[in-house]
């Protein structure tokens, strides 16, 4: 397949894409290196997994300029980026050498606990963060002793290659980090099917997300699904509008909007709407968007002709405001606000991409309402300098990744994932481990 930079159309290169039967002999190679790599002791793997942390960080700034090329991610994003995965990786290497199991007192002997691997896991990646949403699979699921097959999507593998080259320099044993660049419904699908894949990873489209929880479920194959989402920012009158109005921006055109994670509706209360409608769209006015090398740029390009059509069909002839971007080679599209009804196609899909709805709300109850009023749940956030109010709408969102007087939604140290039809489990933070590992319990007879 031709892998295309999206910011000139350019190909960069040309990728071989896996099929059935070479999944099946990854799958093979996997469960031989798994059966070592379960008896590497702890201390070992984590010194593993430190030497590829510290890999990627040496490879920082190529694994950086991969991405912009590839992603058309803007450059201080793709360093940011960059540094996240050394940083997920570093946190797992420490999980080895923790993955304690329990003693419980039990009459007639001793009953411990063991965290075992599962096996072959499969982590199934999306086109939006290629390198990051792997590293959060690839290193708990290391950790725990599992060998891993990544299948990135097919427009983004390249820093995915990258990743399992430097995987093997750092001395992983060949076979225990292996990367398929494959079409989902022939790689990916593989996986899924796969009798000797023990758990899939799988983070991408809600669509998808339901086949593979289907396909899984026929073997009660392990899943974690982080899927999409229509988030809610929800603006009180109270809060402070300036910040709130600067921020609303990073907040749903990061990466041009192709974040899960998106605040794509902004929910403003009545008596703050005017003022917040006038900051944002000075807010807005300020995105610069352009070539992804430039450091001053804010938003790149779309990742494909693809995407960017079906992104413009969800706009019509009069947004109520739109931003600048480049003309010509690239698939670009501008920052775009709509003053949508509720019930508005742009308001209720997932778009994926720099456009946001913004409505009014009466009050409080209202508020909570709207937000949960989708069947997404994943992220949002909470706008107000009312401490009581901050709880009580935050414990009232059906979402599990809210923030309170703040955009964002992932720290590595915490866990993520989605209600309702945004996930099923949850990825990164100090439990990940448990997502990659059974428990077995042994009771030894003292009699
Ligand atoms: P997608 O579902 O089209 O593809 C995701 C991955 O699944 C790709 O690698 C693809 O090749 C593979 N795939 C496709 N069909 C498959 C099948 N039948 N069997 C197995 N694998 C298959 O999603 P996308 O367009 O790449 O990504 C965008 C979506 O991802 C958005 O909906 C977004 O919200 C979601 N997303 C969610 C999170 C999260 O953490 N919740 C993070 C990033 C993106």
């Amino acid at each position: 397949m031709k892998i295309i930079n999206p910011a000139t159309e350019d190909v960069l290169t040309d990728v071989e894409l896996a099929d059935a039967a070479e999944v099946d002999r990854a799958v093979e190679r996997a469960r031989k290196a798994q059966a070592a790599w379960r008896d590497v002791a702890p201390g070992q793997r984590a010194r593993l997994l430190r030497a590829f942390a510290d890999l990627v960080d040496a490879h920082g700034e190529e694994l950086a300029m991969l991405e912009v090329a590839n992603a058309g991610h803007p450059i201080g994003n793709a360093r940011w980026e960059a540094g996240a995965v050394r940083d997920v990786l570093h946190f797992y290497a420490g999980a080895p050498e923790r993955n304690h199991g329990l003693q419980i007192p039990v009459p007639g002997g001793v009953d411990v606990t063991f965290q075992e691997p599962l096996g072959v896991v499969g982590v199934i990646v999306p086109w939006n963060f290629p390198m990051l949403i792997m590293s959060w699979g690839v290193a708990p699921a290391l950790a725990a002793g599992n060998a891993v097959i990544v299948k990135p999507a097919e427009w983004t593998p390249l820093t995915a290659l990258r990743l399992a080259e430097l995987a093997l320099a750092a001395g992983l044993p060949e076979g225990v980090l292996q990367v398929l660049p494959g079409a989902g419904e022939v790689a990916g699908a593989r996986l899924v099917e796969h009798p000797d894949v023990a758990k899939i990873v799988f983070t991408g489209s809600t669509e998808v997300g339901k086949q593979i929880a289907a396909k899984a479920g026929a073997q009660v194959k392990r899943i974690t699904l982080e899927l999409g989402g229509k988030s809610a920012n929800i603006i009180f009158a109270d809060s402070d509008l300036e910040k709130a109005a600067k921020a609303a921006p990073y907040a749903v055109f990061d990466n041009s909007g192709q974040d899960c994670c998106a605040r794509s509706r902004i929910l403003v209360q009545a008596g703050a709407y005017d003022e917040f409608l006038e900051r944002l769209s000075a807010a807005v006015r300020d995105i610069r968007v352009g070539d992804p090398l430039d450091p001053d740029t804010d938003m790149g390009p779309l990742v494909s002709a693809e995407h960017l059509a079906r992104v413009r069909g969800f706009v019509d002839d009069a947004p109520y405001l739109q931003g600048d971007c480049p003309q010509g080679k690239g698939y670009w599209f501008p920052p775009t606000v709509l003053t949508s009804a509720v019930t508005d196609r742009a308001f209720t899909e997932e778009i994926f991409g720099p456009v946001v709805s913004v409505v009014p709300f009466a009050d409080e109850a209202e508020a909570v309402r709207i937000a949960n009023d989708t069947p997404y749940g994943l992220s949002g956030s909470i706008w107000t300098r009312d401490v009581g109010r901050a709880l009580r709408v935050a414990r009232a969102v059906e979402a599990g990744a809210l923030s309170v007087n703040s955009n964002s939604s992932v720290r590595y140290w915490t866990p993520f994932g989605g209600f309702k039809q945004s996930g099923l489990g949850r990825e990164l933070g100090p439990d990940a481990l448990a997502a990659f590992t059974e428990t077995k319990n042994v009771f030894i007879s003292s009699e």
